[in-house]
């Protein structure tokens, strides 16, 4: 049996809670959109409807940008420590509701409700507490300049931040987002991804709880090409912060022209996961494995390209399908579930149609390749776990496919295996395993990406630079270098010494 539903002791209830918000969030009112339009909430695990949301369109975008500018100089006025306070109550209130948070999310991106206990909630929850603290420690500076001169640099907000996020980890990116965006002073219009809106818009209510002032963030679930688009476009947003697939990253950077916006792109990646011959094969295989099959594999930093030095590929790959064919699938909401269905059926068929390319270009399916085998599961869009040998040039090594999809190459030496690594247009993470201590750095070094990870793989911190190079975006999210993406540098020089310019004198 190639992948086994998990064991539940009867099925839990898939009902949501009368009160989740589904409206729209502008300025501190629950809202329906203007147009008066809906969007339906799958539950990935059967298809069914779980909900209906307000759908946002152009107008509404236009309303929010209003309600936060408005919001926007008592908000930046504040105290930095206040703001920071703020943010360390909402983590203190999304963690007191973390179970709630984490049932909703896994209803409605099917992730397993495991995953989102022990990932997914706790990043979320120190992401907030991160910037709550860094609120008051982002300082400005003071520049050695000419004598006679003092020359200090402030770091101002932006103003109206839009923020554009995407289906794959909605309640994490909405703290990377909101976190540093706040911190700096910046009032928000968010909007989330229309398949998976839930667990923004019940942050925003906790927000509200916590005391954040309305106005402040402003949640629109809505379409890419009206609301998203508006967003992108909107002459009164300074600053878009945008999380997505490279494709739509491109039509943001067009949209955004019109005013000039600043941009922070987080696109899409196609990590090279390098297997060296000297690797520890069993830490190797099991952080293979959490690197492509975490979340279905819809993430940007998964592990997708899995390259085995020649001498190791056969034990490798022995231990890795075993892994990969022992993963549970089964219901998000049950704890013993290791893998859940995809997020929306349009990227089943997607991630689906990815094995046809696979097999069309000679490649070999080595595990999965395959929708559920188990009954119960048919309705959910589910895909097992899927490992393919495939040559280097092919499309399912060089195209994303956002799956739980591993293609798996051999490489001789250090040269071919920085050579294939680099031989995308992507860059964002790549990782390698190895006990030799020189080479990890070299090929740290040698790798085109924006993290890397030796010996791991998928780490990330509040405080560590995430963001890619190349067509995986520009820009960074997280620590200081997220706070400088938040604000501008204001310089402002003082005659100290009351020196008459030596130009132009009488
Ligand atoms: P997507 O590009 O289709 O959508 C992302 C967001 O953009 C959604 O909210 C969508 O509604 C909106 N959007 C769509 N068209 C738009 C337009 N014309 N103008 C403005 N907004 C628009 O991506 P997705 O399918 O939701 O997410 C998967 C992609 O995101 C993958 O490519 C993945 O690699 C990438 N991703 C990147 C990172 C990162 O940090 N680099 C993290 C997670 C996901």
């Amino acid at each position: 049996m190639d992948a086994r539903h998990s064991q539940g002791g009867g099925a839990p209830s898939r009902a949501l809670p009368p009160d989740t918000p589904t409206r729209l969030l502008i300025g501190g009112e629950w809202t329906d959109g203007a147009a008066g339009a809906e969007i339906d909430v799958i539950d990935p695990y059967n298809g069914a409807v779980l909900t209906r949301i307000a759908e946002a369109r152009e107008e509404d975008v236009d309303r929010a940008v209003e309600a936060a500018k408005k919001a926007f100089p008592k908000w930046a006025a504040l105290a930095a420590h206040e703001r920071g306070r703020l943010l360390l109550k909402l983590a203190d209130r999304i963690e007191e509701e973390g179970e709630a948070l984490t049932r909703l999310e896994a209803l409605d991106t099917g992730h397993p409700i495991r995953d989102c206990r022990n990932l997914d909630l706790p990043r979320t929850v120190m992401s907030f507490r991160y910037f709550g603290g860094m609120a008051d420690k982002f300082e400005g500076s003071l520049v050695p300049v000419d004598a006679g001169f003092l020359n200090y640099v402030q770091r101002e907000p932006i103003g109206v931040v839009g923020q554009i996020v995407p289906w794959n980890f909605p309640l994490m990116f909405t703290a990377w987002k909101l976190g540093p965006a706040l911190a700096a002073g910046n009032t928000v219009v968010m909007k989330p991804s229309e398949l998976t809106p839930l667990t923004t818009l019940r942050v925003a209510e906790l927000a509200l709880e916590a005391g954040i002032p309305p106005g402040v963030i402003n949640v629109l679930p809505g379409y890419g090409a009206t609301a998203g688009a508006r967003v992108a476009s909107h002459p009164e947003i300074g600053k878009v912060a945008f999380t997505g697939s490279t494709a739509t990253g491109r039509k943001v950077v067009e949209a955004s022209a019109g005013n000039l916006k600043k941009l922070q792109l987080e696109l899409g990646g196609k990590g090279a996961n390098i297997v060296f011959e000297d690797a520890n094969i069993d830490a190797a295989v099991g952080g293979s494995a959490f690197a492509i099959f975490h979340n279905q594999g819809q993430a940007c930093i998964a592990g997708s390209r899995i390259m085995l030095h020649e001498a190791i590929a056969d034990e490798f790959l022995d231990k890795f399908l075993k892994l990969a064919k022992s993963i549970r699938l089964g219901d998000p909401l049950d704890p013993a579930t290791e893998m859940g269905p995809l997020t929306s059926k349009t990227h089943f068929d997607r991630v689906m149609s990815y094995i046809g390319v696979a097999k069309g270009e000679g490649a070999e399916v080595l595990a999965g390749g395959a929708g559920p085998e188990d009954d119960a599961l048919r309705d959910g869009y589910f895909v097992r776990p899927t490992v393919v040998r495939a040559k280097p040039t092919d499309r399912v090594c060089q195209e994303e496919v956002f799956g739980p999809f591993a293609a798996v190459m051999t490489f001789k030496d250090e040269a071919e295996a920085l050579s294939i690594a680099n031989a995308t247009r992507y860059g964002l993470g790549s990782g390698l395993w190895t006990r030799d201590l020189s080479r990890a750095h070299r090929v740290a070094k040698g790798l085109h990406a924006g993290m890397v990870w030796i010996n791991c793989y998928k780490r990330a911190h509040p405080g560590s630079p995430f963001g890619g190079v190349g067509e995986s975006g520009y820009g960074r999210e997280m620590g200081f270098d997220v706070m400088r993406e938040y604000t501008q540098a204001k310089s402002v020089w003082v005659n100290v010494d009351a020196q008459i310019p030596p130009f132009y004198q009488r």
